[in-house]
């Protein structure tokens, strides 16, 4: 391209500054294959406390923002990730950008960053260093800035937003407005069926963004069918009928970086591995991990993520003991819920010769997890994209699966792994069951593994349906 596409890419996470789960990936991956293929892309993150220890600090300014009646400072830095050309911007408030997304308990902090990012890109072009087109948007915690460009910089800058989980929308009162110094019809909320002194901050995000997507064609399809989320439903409803044809919610599956899970260069694995030792390599790493947790030698399931609802572990525990009488190892990584963290102890307990429950965080042990394991368990209700399937099969490691969203869109039942029926724990057990029996089958579970590993995962597509994307923003009339 003569003229690359400028993006801004914003979030809250991006690995391996800072990553609560994928969209961390995403951020990092997204805009490492996008400049790949001629895109322009930056990235900007809130430059929180405990990455200052570690990063070089070159600052590049300092700018006042007004935020509600105070004037407060926004220090902003400079950086690259480490491992390619990508540019990223911190920004620093000490009060309101400081504390990691996951510990921040008030709605200040998003409100705070989402104003500071929109002058932040004025800032840029005036001091001619760089002039984003588009801002890409990340979830609702960055979703009032679509609001804010238009409303207060009556800017012309486009924008995209990425639904990476609708669930999350940052309900807040109408207070919000005084931070950001708007009135109350500059909004587009809708009132009926809230309170009338909420705002839904997605919401928000989802009626003024330029355009809406979210990370799989499958999710898409359900949300726009209000299969998940009334409230947030009435929102994409307007959206479609304000802005026909291009209030659809586009949908674009993630992909993984080939490079950081690679099973061929994987730092972490003792025993690297690819398609042509794909059962020397993984039967060693699963011998490690199983002498690692002090597991018999059986068919190994495990299991990645944050133990949220979502994640869909009460279907496992409502069958744990019909589970557990079949000949096999559960393996459990993941943090979250304490109540859920609770119940996957007490499983733990129970059935302590065969099932671990790893109640942590640890991206090493994943890679083990993801090498060593014969299958991968993904039982969620509701799956926006999902990487850790990708990861699986990418390792050689068979998903199991509930068939909704990105799990619907990227493993091939029968072929590249199982998937069974949302919600349905007589499903996951029976598709236990017929893992247990392609597992038996020591061909086809080899051609399984194959298929699987062989499936094209990488950003390539992915970062070039974007790039189609933001061409399309900019040649809309608005
Ligand atoms: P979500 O974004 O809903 O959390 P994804 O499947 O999209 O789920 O991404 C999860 C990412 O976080 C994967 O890279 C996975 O390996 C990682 N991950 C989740 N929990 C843990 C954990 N406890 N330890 C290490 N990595 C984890």
């Amino acid at each position: 391209m003569k003229n690359p596409a400028r993006v801004l890419i914003v979030g809250f996470e991006a690995t391996p500054f800072f990553k609560t789960g994928g969209l961390g990936d995403v951020m990092h991956a997204l805009p490492k294959a996008l400049r790949g293929i001629g895109v322009d892309a930056r990235v900007v993150i809130p430059y929180y406390a405990s990455l200052k220890k570690e990063l070089p600090q070159k600052k590049i300014g300092e700018m006042y923002i007004r935020f509600g009646k105070e004037l407060r400072s926004v220090k902003m830095y400079e950086g690259v990730f480490p491992d390619s050309d990508t540019p990223i911007y911190f920004l620093e408030n000490q009060r309101y950008i400081n504390l990691e997304v996951t510990k921040i308990r008030s709605l200040e902090p998003f409100v705070f960053f989402d104003i500071a990012v929109s002058y932040f890109t004025n800032w840029l072009s005036m001091q001619n260093i760089w002039q984003p087109a588009i801002i890409h948007c990340n979830d609702w915690h960055t979703a009032l800035i679509p609001l804010l460009l238009k409303s207060k910089l009556q800017s012309s800058i486009r924008t995209l937003l990425t639904i990476h989980n609708l669930l999350y929308q940052g309900s807040a009162s109408y207070h919000v407005l005084d931070l950001l110094n708007l009135k109350d019809e500059e909004t587009k909320g809708i009132k009926h069926n809230q309170p009338v002194s909420q705002m839904n901050i997605l919401g928000e995000g989802i009626l003024h963004a330029t355009r809406v997507s979210t990370v799989s064609p499958t999710y898409a399809d359900e949300i726009s069918k209000g299969r998940h989320l009334e409230l947030i439903y009435a929102y994409l409803q307007k959206r479609k009928e304000e802005k026909s044809p291009d209030g659809k919610v586009v949908g674009i599956l993630n992909g993984i970086d080939y490079e950081e899970w690679d099973p061929c260069h994987d730092k972490v694995l003792k025993q690297k591995y690819g398609f042509s030792d794909l059962a020397s390599g993984k039967a060693k790493n699963k011998q490690a991990l199983l002498k690692q947790l002090n597991l018999p030698d059986k068919p190994t399931f495990a299991f990645v993520g944050r133990m949220a609802n979502q994640k869909g572990l009460d279907l496992l525990s409502n069958k744990i003991d019909d589970i557990m009488k079949l000949d096999l190892n559960i393996i459990l990584l993941g943090t979250g819920q304490p109540d859920i963290e609770e119940s996957m102890r007490q499983i733990a307990r129970k059935y302590k010769d065969r099932f671990r429950a790893e109640i942590h965080y640890e991206e090493e042990f994943a890679h083990e997890l993801y090498a060593g394991s014969d299958f991968l368990l993904i039982p969620s209700h509701y799956e926006p994209c999902g990487l850790i399937q990708m990861i699986a099969m990418r390792y050689g490691t068979v998903p199991i699966a509930a068939k909704t969203g990105g799990l619907a869109d990227s493993i091939k039942d029968g072929k590249t792994g199982f998937l069974f029926e949302k919600d349905s724990s007589s499903g996951l057990l029976s598709a236990i069951k017929r893992a247990l029996s392609v597992y038996e089958k020591k061909d086809s579970f080899e051609a399984m593994r194959t298929s699987g590993m062989k499936e094209d995962f990488s950003w390539d597509k992915s970062a070039k349906r974007y790039r189609d994307l933001y061409i399309d923003i900019l040649k809309l009339n608005e």
